[in-house]
C-alpha cells in the first residue's frame, strides 16, 4: 500500500529541459534583468560586466565546492556576497526580489502539462500524502512561487529543496528529511523522478518504491536492469500515469471505507 507520493520536482512535475549552454544564457538573462532593476532603483552599481563577472565567479566557485562537498547551496548566498564585494547597499527584502527576478528567465522556459493539477487531485482526494524533494541552487521561496503560479502549490504541504537543506540526492538524510516531514513510512512512500542516480537510487536506498519518468528530452530512454540500485519499479513515460501506475502497488483512487457495506 502507499501513503504517500514524494515527487522530483525538474523534469518530472515541471519541465526545464535546459542543458548547461542554455543555463548560462538563462543566467546571463537573470542577470540583466537584476542589473536594470538595480539601475532603476537608483543602487550605485558598476558596469554591467563586472556586475555579472562578480556573480558568475562565484557561482563557478561555489558549484565546484559543492561536488567536492556533495552539498547544495543557495545563490541567494551568492547574491548577497556579491552585494557585499560591490558595496550595493541592499536589505535582506531587496535580496529576496533580486533572486526572484534572477529565476523569471528559467521559469518562463520551462512548461507544466496541463494534466499535472488534475492527476494530483486524484492522489489527495484519495488521501495521499504529496511532497515534492528537489536538487536545486535556486532559493526556496523562487520554486514556491513558481508552483503557486502552476496552481500546484497547494498539493504540496512538504517542500524539501537542496538549497535550504545542503543536502542533495542521493544523500539519504534528504530523504529522511522528507518522510519525517510526510509521517509516512519509507516502505508505504513512493518516488518519482527522472534521474536514475539521484533519484531512484536515492529513493531505493531509503526504502521507498520508486517510479522512473525519463525527462520529456529523453522519451525513449529505457533502465537499466542492472545493476539493482539504478532498476525503478515501474517506467512511466508522463506523470499524468502516475494514478494508473500506482495502482500496481496497491494504491486505489479512492478512501478504503471505514465501515465497509455488508451484502
Ligand atoms: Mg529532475
Amino acid at each position: 500500500m502507499i501513503d504517500a507520493v514524494l515527487f522530483d520536482l525538474g523534469d518530472t512535475l515541471i519541465d526545464f529541459g535546459v542543458g548547461r549552454r542554455e543555463a548560462e544564457i538563462l543566467f546571463r538573462r537573470g542577470a540583466r534583468l537584476t542589473y536594470d532593476h538595480l539601475h532603476a532603483q537608483k543602487v550605485p552599481v558598476p558596469s554591467f560586466e563586472l556586475y555579472f563577472k562578480h556573480h558568475y565567479r562565484r557561482m563557478q566557485r561555489a558549484y565546484v565546492w559543492s561536488k567536492i562537498c556533495r552539498r547544495d547551496f543557495s545563490y541567494a548566498r551568492i547574491l548577497a556576497a556579491a552585494a557585499k564585494a560591490l558595496k550595493l547597499p541592499l536589505t535582506d527584502t531587496d535580496l529576496h526580489h533580486l533572486a526572484d527576478l534572477w529565476y523569471r528567465p528559467i521559469g518562463a522556459t520551462s512548461h507544466t502539462d496541463p494534466g499535472v493539477r488534475n492527476m494530483l487531485e486524484t492522489l489527495r482526494r484519495a488521501g495521499t500524502r504529496l511532497g515534492i524533494v528537489s536538487n536545486t541552487l535556486v532559493p526556496g521561496h523562487c520554486l514556491d512561487q513558481h508552483l503557486l503560479e502552476e496552481g500546484l502549490l497547494e498539493y504540496f504541504p512538504v517542500r524539501v529543496y537542496s538549497s535550504s537543506v545542503r543536502y542533495r540526492k542521493p544523500h539519504p538524510r534528504i530523504f529522511e528529511i522528507a518522510l519525517a516531514q510526510i509521517g509516512a513510512p519509507a516502505s508505504r512512500t513512493l518516488f518519482i523522478g527522472d534521474l536514475l542516480h539521484a533519484d531512484i537510487a536515492g529513493a531505493k536506498r531509503a526504502g521507498m518504491r520508486t517510479i522512473w519518468k525519463p525527462a520529456r528530452n529523453k522519451p525513449f530512454a529505457t533502465a537499466p536492469a542492472q545493476p539493482h540500485r539504478l532498476a525503478p519499479d515501474a517506467i512511466i513515460p508522463k506523470v499524468t500515469h502516475l494514478p494508473e501506475a500506482l495502482r500496481e502497488f496497491g494504491w486505489r483512487p479512492t478512501r478504503a471505507a471505514t465501515h465497509p457495506a455488508v451484502a
